[in-house]
């Protein structure tokens, strides 16, 4: 699904794996929860918000979450947090798949070492910023408006499109995306999350991100 081209009232697009593809990284039964229950909260939660924003139904989700200051009051904080856990969800599931890991093709692979000194420092960086989200957010490697991979992490579902970035790879580290299997762990989980990343999907994102 084009990111684009999702529109009110918004659905739960298909999950593009069964919920035990990322055993024993990623357990089923977060899987499922974390599908059907929170990202379909998001989504629930956002058509509800908007209901009475006919003038808003037009807006693709983009479009909502990259002109959040100039969204009605009333509707600007249900916009941000679930029209974010909306995107980032979408964002998030095909970026893992079962038998993923490993290291990206170049030139993602040459752009990271670039730019991070070596794949490991680049992991390591990554690792730092997933682990230092304080409470619920988002773990996140960026394109910015020079066209240079930056890490950043992101507070609950704020997402780097509504700072003027393109996101390329994202770590989910609420509780609800680990607590079942690794509880205070959340370092176990990030390495764990390393095993399942689908390098050609976040290529797919590095590609079109420096082509806009
Ligand atoms: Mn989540």
């Amino acid at each position: 699904m084009t990111m684009a081209l999702l529109l009110y009232p918004f659905t739960l697009g298909p999950l593009p794996y069964a919920y035990d593809a990322l055993e024993p990284h990623i357990d089923a039964r977060t899987m499922e929860i974390h599908y059907t229950k929170h990202h379909q909260g998001y989504v629930d939660n956002l058509n509800a918000a908007l209901k009475e924003y006919p003038a808003l139904h037009k807006k693709s989700l983009v479009e909502l979450l990259t002109s959040l200051p100039q969204l009605p009051e009333a509707v600007r904080t249900a916009v941000r947090n679930q029209g974010g856990g909306h995107y980032n969800h979408t964002f998030f599931w095909p970026l893992m798949k079962k038998g993923g890991g490993g290291k990206p093709c170049m030139p993602l692979l040459g752009d990271i070492e670039e730019t991070f000194g070596s794949f490991e420092k680049f992991q390591e960086q990554f690792n730092a910023a997933a682990k230092k989200v304080f409470g619920s957010g988002w773990a996140w490697l960026c394109l910015d408006d020079t066209d240079t991979l930056v890490i950043i992490s992101t507070s609950n579902q704020d997402t780097p499109i509504s700072q003027g970035l393109k996101p390329i790879l994202a770590l989910d580290v609420w509780e609800h995306a680990y607590y079942l299997k690794y509880q205070n762990k959340r370092p176990d989980y990030i390495a764990a999350f390393w095993n399942v990343i689908n390098w050609d999907k976040v290529a797919e994102h590095y590609r079109v991100a420096k082509s806009l």
